[in-house]
């Protein structure tokens, strides 16, 4: 099975009309969080997914615009825009939101927004947060979000050896490793490459696969002029022009 693979998209439309335009022929597409948060038109991306039948599970931008979440631990700029945000939804998006699960597993994939362990908060930033998470699911990979990084963590032997998702990179999986893959981020990269970032994972039902990680350019300029137009935080707006 050939699945799209998205993840934090920020309610950055163009973004995401960049990755779906650039999309080769998939099965299904999976997103893996964070769909709402920083950008300025959460109602149009959440129709998009809709529309093209997208699979997502929660993340913690999107449970905080709902209510589900608290948002006093994110940061002021992130606050200010889950504020705006919770403003902006219709009652199609917010019921959308509130139907997302916090895993979906379905063999031999499963995918959470943060961690196997933790699906709203904990950050995968490298191999020791990886190898504790290793054996928090049951399948043999695992899809994560919420650094807004690409890259793979395989699981060798009780080794955790990290592979970065450079762009246009392929990274075949074999069926007898576990693997946790974050495919970067759509609408908000922080690698220092402003390009939407997506995966391509080619799996079959032992867990053997090949990862591809693209990226595609977008209209960087058209949703910063939303975001000042909505009075967003202008460092928001700012930082993607150089994807941190
Ligand atoms: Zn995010």
């Amino acid at each position: 099975m050939r699945i799209a693979v998205l993840s934090d998209i920020h309610a950055n439309l163009a973004a995401l009309e960049a990755v779906i335009g650039d999309l080769p022929p998939v099965e299904e597409t999976w997103v893996l969080g964070d769909i709402v948060g920083y950008g300025p038109q959460p109602r149009e991306v959440i129709e998009t997914l809709q529309e093209i039948g997208a699979r997502s599970v929660m993340g913690n931008h999107d449970g905080a615009a709902i209510g589900l979440v608290q948002s006093r631990y994110f940061n002021p700029d992130a606050r200010t825009a889950i504020e705006w945000t919770a403003e902006a939804l219709d009652a199609n998006a917010r019921s959308y939101l509130a139907s997302l699960p916090e895993v979906r597993v379905d063999e031999p994939l499963t995918a959470v927004h943060g961690s196997p362990r933790d699906p709203m908060w904990e950050y995968i930033t490298g191999p020791d947060v990886a190898e504790a998470n290793i054996g928090a699911f049951e399948t043999r990979l695992c899809l994560f979000g919420h650094t807004h990084q690409p890259v793979i963590f395989h699981d060798i032997d009780g080794e955790i050896e990290t592979t970065p998702g450079r762009p246009g990179s392929r990274a075949p999986i074999d069926a007898a490793t576990r693997v946790l893959v974050n495919p970067g981020s759509v609408g908000q990269p922080r690698d220092g490459n402003p390009d939407a970032a997506y995966a391509i994972v080619d799996v079959d039902r032992s867990g053997q696969a090949l990862v591809e990680f693209r990226r595609v350019t977008y209209d960087i300029a058209r949703t910063q002029r939303l975001m000042q137009e909505a009075g967003l935080p202008p460092r928001l707006a700012e930082r993607l022009l150089h994807g941190r």
